[in-house]
């Protein structure tokens, strides 16, 4: 038995497939140090629903198995933890809700079958806002979640336990889900990489919907390189979902360093106006002039739209939802009511008992928006400015090659803060027009808030955003990928990380722990 380097969580995917081909460690053994660290660490975050060991155990010995045989592919032995949202055969698959907490699927996900074809190992499911409605997984049937950064503090939403596990190093990969920013927002308030790929890029069959014309899967890592590698796996066309669109999958790796002289990057003037944070500011342009430095061509754009979107998207997601969510009637799985009297009562009861208020709120919203006689004075009017949204979009990707800006007003907030639900909607304003036209766009860390000082006082970290156009998931890998060759932010580590027993007396987390592969 070999004995293992003590920071084996902060190996980057890379460093991982190297040791694992070169039998360094096993994956067994690799699998069990990040089973250890979850056990010893996740009763503070809360960033799992399910830990699944022994699955994890079993996956490991066959994939150790294979290698073995010299039939495994690079990914062949390292763990991820999928988002509770995605189908996984055998056990529960809960999408946050008291709703499906009985639930165990009877099939995999695609994104799950394309993992486990790649040799992946499965951890566990993680936490979640209930059916992803939300931007700070606190709505979730199984409690909040805590941002390791600070304890008191948000992780961001819906996939916070998909971005927690990352950022405590309980996981080197995970997939979530993006329907207005559930990928970018959470990687930006725990300090990550996360990418929200174009409409149709990955596959939604097996991935409990939400609001079918947003929802897009993608990956969750410290890096755009992690990213890359697991989008290469998540990506592709599949039969079972209609509008899983039939295009061969780019070489995300191979791409990761397409040169950035002359790229034109668009600043839309709206987002960096007024309820943008100065700190948050600050940070993204800093980080924009780094880009610039290297041969990129900083522009104005204007994306008139902007305003508009949040009312939209709260019409047109809850109208999909409210549809989407009718199938949890106490009838055929899910939750049920106790002796109902007759039929209405069991549907009222089933649904009122198994959906928290956050999702009833937005059946009722959306069953409105659809009826008879106000479908046309909201659902029409929020389709037709999305169509507009769309067209500002490519009217400015004929001025810039991608679109850039913070992924959020704020660094993370505290758990609690934002009880009026509108206030939390309004800090969706940057990422929700991306799902309203389609378009890729991912969120990496650029800096960190150096004014707060909270239960850790350690800061929190800022979010940068590029936007590309259709099918450019390739290229904003690739920007990333090279800002992040200059810079550490995706390195650092939250303190509870690095010093899992007392959190708050914990090290400064720094480039120390920086290591390329
Ligand atoms: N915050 C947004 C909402 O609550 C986006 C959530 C998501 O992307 N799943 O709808």
């Amino acid at each position: 038995m070999s004995t293992l380097p003590s920071d084996l969580h902060q190996f980057s995917v890379r460093q991982l497939t190297a040791g694992l081909a070169s039998k360094h460690f096993s994956s067994v053994e690799l699998t069990g140090h990040y089973l250890n660290r979850i056990q010893q660490i996740d009763s503070q975050l809360n960033s799992f629903i399910t830990v699944t060991p022994e699955i994890a155990l079993i996956q490991a010995q066959a994939a150790d198995l294979r290698r073995s045989k010299g039939e495994a592919g690079p990914l062949t032995g390292i763990p991820l933890a999928h988002k509770d949202i995605f189908c996984t055969q055998g056990v529960r698959t809960s999408c946050g809700s008291k709703m499906l907490d009985n639930f165990i699927a009877p099939y995999n996900a695609h994104v799950v079958e394309q993992c486990q074809n790649a040799g992946l190992i499965m951890l566990g499911k993680t936490n979640m806002d209930e059916f992803a409605m939300g931007s700070s997984s606190e709505s979730s049937f199984y409690g909040p979640v805590n941002n390791p950064w600070s304890l008191d503090r948000v992780p961001g939403g819906s996939s916070g336990g998909a971005a927690v596990v990352i950022a405590a190093d309980l996981a080197p990969l995970s997939t979530g889900t993006d329907t207005g920013g559930s990928i970018r927002q959470p990687a930006s308030f725990c300090g990550l990489t996360g990418i929200k790929p174009t409409y149709g890029r990955v596959s939604r069959y097996g991935m409990i919907a939400y609001a079918s014309s947003l929802d897009q899967g993608g990956p969750m890592a410290r890096s755009a390189e992690d990213c890359a590698w697991l989008l290469g796996v998540m990506a592709g066309h599949d039969e079972r979902d209609s509008t899983s669109v039939n295009r061969p999958v780019d070489d995300y790796l191979a791409a990761l360093n397409q040169p950035l002289q002359g790229l034109r990057i668009g600043l839309p003037r709206q987002y960096f106006a007024k309820g943008l944070d100065n700190d948050v500011r600050e940070h993204v342009m800093t980080a924009l002039k780094a880009l610039e430095a290297r041969g990129a061509v900083l522009v104005d754009i204007d994306l008139k739209t902007t305003d508009a979107a949040i009312a939209a998207y709260y019409l047109i997601a809850p109208a999909e939802a409210s549809s989407n969510l009718s199938r949890y009637d106490g009838v055929r799985f899910g939750h049920r009511c106790e002796a109902p009297t007759d039929l209405n009562d069991l549907y009222r009861r089933s649904r009122t008992e198994g959906f928290g208020d956050e999702v009833q709120r937005r059946i009722m919203i959306g069953t409105y928006a659809l009826s008879a006689g106000y479908y046309d004075a909201y659902y029409l009017k929020a389709q037709k400015i999305r169509r507009l949204i769309q067209q500002d979009f490519l009217k400015a990707f004929e001025q810039c090659d991608v679109i850039a800006g913070p992924t959020a007003p704020s660094v993370a907030y505290a758990l609690g803060a934002k009880q009026d639900p509108v206030a939390m909607y309004l800090g969706d304003i940057y990422t929700i027009a991306v799902n309203l036209a389609g378009l890729p766009a991912i969120s990496a860390p650029c800096g960190f808030d150096t004014t707060y000082q909270g239960s850790t006082g350690k800061p929190l970290p800022v979010g940068l955003q590029l936007i590309g156009n259709y099918w450019s998931e390739a290229q904003l890998l690739s920007v990333v990928h090279q800002y992040q060759q200059e810079t550490d932010w995706h390195l650092r580590r939250a303190p509870l990380a690095m010093n899992p027993e007392s959190p708050d007396s914990a090290a400064s987390s720094n480039s120390s722990t920086a290591r390329e592969a």
